[in-house]
């Protein structure tokens, strides 16, 4: 069996992280808006609704931009969010969507969050104070603005941001769906190895690098849609079979949402279980992060975009239509329906001390992942 590959300019075993450039700031938020802001209202609505969203929160939210996308006639920001104070935050929830851009539903059931936080912050005290200290909130809403502007999977430049990381899985991936070197002009092209990384992903390396600590354990979600009948919250652990170092905590993590909300209506397991592919961005992060003793929790939501379509097959003659609701009353369904789930891995992040387990008891969980999940192997 290969071992799994890392390419030596991202060395996940090194000790050293690697150093986000310094360079000059690139302009903010709204300095980038106002070249593109009124052509944008119908190809690119969910970044006029993030522009908003932080006019609104006023100091409550900082932003910054990451980088700048070029594609077809528009110059778009590649956006952070934060919200608390990174500086003294004892933990921190790291929120990711749009990282395939046609799936907008994703950056839209996060910015319809983020909008609920920010307008409790207003009013409820001792929900705002858990943002002094306890924990903050670091969002890339649109991580691949290029793509979302083009109703595509991929970036500008045909590569599946997904499948770009340098980890090769260990084990048969489906074809082309597992992440292909054959083509930019199929679906799932990891780029080739000899290439710079695209800047999608060198972003969320600076944003992980930065916010991502020692001793502030991280929970973080990546909002997806396209697989299934049923929401699932996956454990992205995508290049092997075998249980994430961490699978105890996910145990521990899927137990105490089931006990707090047991008439919930989400699949919880390993994504590893339906499919493994190269190059997931979680495997790589995880890995790294482990490596220099950095406690990092990833979890994806896939929204399981099939029965909407079984509901309105004319979404089938749309590509867009295969991955978001379209009727409006299922989208504003869908948009009130994971904010319990969204809260609860707050409140889990805020209090990771009071339920991870060590020790027996996370051999015991442990063994509890192996009759879940992994009996088979
Ligand atoms: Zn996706």
């Amino acid at each position: 069996m290969p071992q799994s590959q890392i390419y030596t300019d991202f060395d996940a075993t090194s000790d050293t992280p690697a150093e986000e450039p310094v360079g000059p700031a690139l302009p903010d938020l709204t300095t980038v808006m106002d070249a593109c802001r009124g052509r944008l209202h119908r190809r690119l609505s969910e970044l006029l609704s993030l522009e908003q969203l932080c006019r609104q929160a006023g100091a409550l939210i900082s932003s910054r931009t990451e980088a700048l996308i070029e594609v077809d006639e528009f110059t778009l920001p590649l956006t952070s969010l934060v919200i608390g104070n990174p500086d003294t935050a004892k933990h921190c929830l790291l929120l990711i969507a749009g990282i395939h851009g046609v799936e907008r539903i994703g950056t839209q059931v996060l910015l319809a969050w983020l909008e609920s936080v920010i307008e409790r912050c207003r009013w409820d005290s001792h929900w705002r104070r858990q943002f002094d200290e306890e924990i903050c909130i670091v969002a890339l809403p649109i991580v691949n603005p290029g793509g979302m502007l083009r109703d595509s999977r991929c970036n500008p430049n045909g590569i599946d941001i997904n499948r770009h990381a340098p980890i090769d899985a260990e084990d048969k991936v489906p074809f082309l769906v597992g992440g292909q070197r054959l083509s930019r002009k199929i679906p799932w092209y990891r780029g080739r190895r000899e290439d710079d990384f695209e800047p999608e992903f060198v972003a969320l390396q600076n944003v992980i690098g930065r916010h991502c600590r020692v001793g502030r354990p991280t929970i973080a979600i990546d909002f997806h849609s396209g697989f299934g009948f049923q929401d699932h919250i996956w454990i992205p652990y995508a290049y092997r079979r075998q249980p994430i170092a961490d699978i105890g905590s996910y145990v521990a993590l899927k137990l105490l949402w089931e006990r707090n909300f047991p008439h919930h209506n989400y699949i919880f397991g390993p994504q590893a279980m339906h499919y493994l592919s190269h190059g997931d961005i979680w495997d790589y992060f995880h890995q790294r992060c482990r490596s220099e003793g950095i406690s990092l929790l990833p979890l994806t939501l896939e929204m399981g975009s099939w029965l909407w379509i079984k509901k309105h097959p004319q979404q089938l003659f749309s590509f867009a239509g295969l991955f978001n609701p379209t009727v409006p009353h299922r989208h504003a369904r869908v948009l009130r329906g994971h904010l319990l789930l969204i809260d609860f891995i707050l409140a889990a992040a805020r209090n990771i001390e009071h339920w991870q387990p060590h020790g027996e008891q996370a051999r015991e969980m442990q063994q509890m992942a192996q009759s879940l999940w992994y009996r088979q192997l």
